[in-house]
């Protein structure tokens, strides 16, 4: 880490005191159990209350925690050295949230700020992952009422949620390149008729970590459920899911910064013909390469939310840090088990989940292959192609 204020001082410590007594002495057990019990997800609950970092992302005048970028990001950093399965229960609600209006204000976001509801943010579709505007769900009006149809998989979160923050196709508009869905967000109550939401199937990432089936058959909503206005939802979602990606970019730098100690603490007492193991070129070049890209990869994510403080952040700005460290993440994950052997695969060591937690960066919040999409857009359409 290379800020050094005092104050960033203060919260890095206060996160890793945090980490170090709340979550690092559960991440075993949960990764072995597959689910995290409720005692422990409640517990981290409340203390993260105590601490100031539950709902620390709003603003204060929501009754949020009132940090900014720069300080998210030292926290999401911290995070990222451990599981989601616990990191996820200090709620950050999504900030999506805050274009709620004020009644939807008292039924949503203050509940979530306070830790009493719980929300999930749903896009992916079983037909719809990468390409989403080829979503299914869609909503109809009815005299004042919407009636929302369809399916959504792959939402996750910590625990049975309270509400989904649902995207569907209320329509079609005429653009330049041709007839586009237009897609609106609603926020959807957990228990309404016609609501089904169940378990997803396991998850070898993040053990622990659930992620939700969600079908709507015929569910009646009324006007004032839409979050936003009618057909704002896609600008909704990008925004949230820019810093999103940045996010996830400052988690990979955490779990990237955790495995490089385990990698140099291995190499230096593990011996092999008499001599350390990093002694050998092969294995301390490897080192130098993780840290030189950890380095590099911190840079983009300060980069990025330099740039997201100052509003010039664009969509290529959160694509670039999101490909760069989830892939630095990997290969430093990947290398470390090499490093380690045979060991780096047995369970009873904890590189094998770390680099099994690594995995699943790649994928969610837009795979590689897509950001590698939003960066090449970014730079040909300009030039007419
Ligand atoms: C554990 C987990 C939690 C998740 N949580 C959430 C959540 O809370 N909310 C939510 O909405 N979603 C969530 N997702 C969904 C996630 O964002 C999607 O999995 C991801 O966007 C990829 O979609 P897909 O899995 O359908 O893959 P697909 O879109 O089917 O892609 C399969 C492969 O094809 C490639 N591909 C597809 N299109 C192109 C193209 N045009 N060019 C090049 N390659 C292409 C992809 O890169 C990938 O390699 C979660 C996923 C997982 C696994």
């Amino acid at each position: 880490m290379y800020d050094t204020s005092s104050d960033s001082k203060i919260l890095l410590d206060t996160v890793q005191k945090f980490m170090a007594d709340e979550i690092y002495p559960h991440e075993d057990r949960v990764d072995k159990l597959g689910y995290v019990p409720d005692e422990i997800g409640k517990q981290i609950e409340e203390k993260s209350k105590e601490v100031g970092l539950f709902a620390a992302n709003l603003p204060e005048k929501y009754g949020g925690g009132g940090l900014d970028y720069s300080s998210m990001m030292i926290v999401e950093r911290e995070y990222g050295k451990t599981s989601h399965a616990l990191h996820s229960w200090i709620a950050r609600p999504t900030e999506i949230l805050l274009a709620c209006n004020e009644k939807q204000m008292e039924e949503y976001l203050y509940p979530c700020v306070k830790g009493d509801k719980r929300e999930l943010f749903a896009l992916t579709e079983p037909d719809a992952g990468s390409d989403i505007m080829s979503m299914k769900s869609n909503a109809k009006k009815e005299g004042d009422d919407w009636i929302l149809n369809g399916s959504k998989h792959f939402i996750s979160g910590p625990c049975m949620p309270d509400f989904a923050i649902v995207f569907a196709a209320t329509g079609e508009d005429e653009t330049p390149r041709g007839k586009r869905k237009r897609i609106t967000a609603f926020l959807v109550d957990v228990g309404i008729p016609g609501f089904d939401i169940q378990e997803g199937t396991k998850c070898i990432s993040y053990r622990g970590y659930k992620n939700y089936q969600l079908s709507f058959n015929d569910v009646r909503l009324s006007a004032d459920k839409i979050l936003g206005t009618e057909g704002n939802g896609l600008s909704l979602s990008g925004k949230w899911l820019g810093m999103g990606r940045i996010w996830v970019g400052a988690t990979c730098c955490g779990k990237a910064e955790r495995i490089l100690d385990l990698a140099l603490d291995w190499a230096a007492q593990r011996k092999q013909f008499g001599k350390p193991i990093g002694t050998f070129q092969a294995t301390g070049f490897k080192l130098a390469d993780m840290k030189m890209n950890l380095r590099a990869a911190d840079l983009l994510v300060k980069d990025a939310v330099d740039r997201a403080l100052t509003g010039q952040m664009m969509d290529e700005d959160a694509a670039i840090v999101k490909i760069f460290c989830s892939e630095m993440l990997n290969k430093v994950a990947d290398d470390t088990v090499q490093i380690f052997g045979g060991m780096g695969l047995m369970e009873e060591m904890p590189i094998e989940r770390l680099w099994r937690d690594s995995r699943l960066e790649r994928i969610w919040d837009g795979t590689s292959e897509i950001q590698r999409h939003i960066v090449t857009r970014s730079m040909l359409r300009p030039l007419g192609a």
